[in-house]
């Protein structure tokens, strides 16, 4: 640090305001995490000097000894502790393992079943906006204005209907567990692929804290960095039988030299995520998730689908009176860090939305539990309904960013030495 500090003053100024807002505040959102100083040293490593295109054992490049070691300690950790007959560490993003799947099962113009982004659904599961609504045929699948979950008889209804190539399951903003032997008589139903987008919850799944996606999916795709804890990144988990053409669609097809120190900080990860304090973690961070929706419902804030299976939990908040884009600056003006979200049926634009997703492995890294979650709880409906420009609005949002300083002076992010 100290070179980046006489090399470059003002993006170390940056490194340095991004520490202390960590430290300083609650972070919320459900897809961020608090990497490990191992994690971050991997990062910050000279393997990010190293050319690999390929594969180990199989490069375009000499010199590829020490890189192939961590590759391949990666994919053997991926596979042990997912059960998985193939992993592939190399998409960069979780966004280029969804662009690689799709390379590898379908064709442009072939038709994909997958959530409604306004229902939870990812930008890269059809949205008109993304790759996946441009090249491919996207169909959606809806919660059910009743309940607020997936509608499986829906699901199977619009397979028969469209005869999609592929099925996808697994959300940006969906708070419950998905049944995913049930997708899978879908697919078998119409004979398409499968693809659960684990991103977010895959380190639920490392750490046992929900069901795995792996036995019933033929392709799983993920992110690292979320409640896995590991470098921003993406992954994939497959059968044997996809193998090659999953690894041939990330690279040559979509990519080309991958990030090799990002590689070298998944295997990290992955590792840390096999210990047992993480499966501690894992469950700790879906009580804590469940406590702090309690908390919220008990503050006149609705959790959708009523609460959460899971690290997040959606609530809407008409009944406040408060709009989402409103609840998010409220909060951040607190200290507070979360996300306006659109809820299922939202009658606000997205920009706009009437609720907010909260997530909490950021938190739960921390050390923070159900206790905790209830002051948080509490402090997040109080900011939501101060409105800055009222008289002593500003009075009262300075209040609150004082009650969260004390709160994370107690549980700090990165704590010195
Ligand atoms: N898939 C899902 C379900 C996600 O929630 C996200 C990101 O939040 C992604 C894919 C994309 O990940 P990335 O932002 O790394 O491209």
């Amino acid at each position: 640090f100290q070179q980046l500090s006489t090399t470059d003053p003002e993006i170390a100024e940056v490194v340095l305001g991004e520490l202390a807002r960590l430290r300083g505040g609650l972070q919320l959102i459900a897809s961020e995490n608090l990497t490990s100083p191992a994690v971050l040293a991997a990062l910050g490593s000279t393997l990010t000097n190293k050319y690999a295109e390929g594969y180990p054992g199989r490069r375009y490049y000499g010199g590829c000894a020490e890189v192939d070691r961590a590759e391949e300690l990666g994919i053997a950790r991926a596979k042990e502790l997912f059960g998985a007959e193939h992993a592939n560490l190399q998409p960069h993003s979780g966004a280029s393992a969804n662009l690689a799947a799709y390379a590898a099962l379908v064709q442009p113009g072939d038709t994909v079943l997958a959530m409604d982004l306004p229902h939870g659904g990812h930008l890269t599961h059809g949205s008109r906006v993304n790759f996946s609504g441009k090249w491919f045929h996207p169909v959606g699948y809806t919660v059910r204005p009743d309940t607020e979950l997936i509608d499986y008889d829906e699901v199977r209804d619009l397979a028969l209907a469209h005869r999609p190539k592929l099925i996808i399951c697994g959300a940006t903003a969906y708070p419950r567990l998905i049944d995913f032997a049930r997708f899978r008589e879908i697919a078998d139903e119409v004979e398409a692929y499968l693809m659960v987008d684990a991103a977010h919850f895959i380190g639920l799944v490392a750490g046992r804290a929900i069901p795995s996606p792996v036995p019933h999916a033929d392709v799983v795709t993920c992110t690292t960095h979320k409640v896995l804890r590991g470098p921003r990144g993406g992954m994939i988990l497959c059968r044997e039988s996809l193998a090659a053409r999953i690894d041939k669609a990330v690279f040559p097809f979509t990519q080309g030299g991958p990030l090799m120190h990002a590689v070298a900080a998944k295997a990290v990860a992955l590792r840390e995520a096999a210990q047992p304090d993480f499966r501690a973690y894992a469950s700790q961070v879906v009580s804590n998730a469940q406590a702090l929706a309690d908390g919220l419902a008990a503050e006149g804030m609705r959790p959708v689908s009523g609460g959460t299976d899971t690290h997040l939990a959606l609530i809407d908040l008409r009944d406040t009176g408060v709009t989402g884009a409103a609840a998010e600056a409220r909060c951040d003006a607190a200290g507070i860090t979360l996300n306006k979200n659109a809820i299922p049926y939202d009658p606000q634009k997205p920009m706009v939305a009437s609720g907010i997703r909260v997530g909490t492995p950021s938190v739960t890294t921390q050390g923070m539990r159900e206790g905790e979650m209830r002051r948080v709880a509490t402090l997040i409906a109080r900011a939501a309904r101060t409105d800055p420009e009222s008289p002593g609005g500003a009075d009262e949002l300075g209040r609150i960013a004082g009650d969260v300083t004390e709160l994370v002076g107690t549980f700090p992010a990165y704590p010195r030495g």
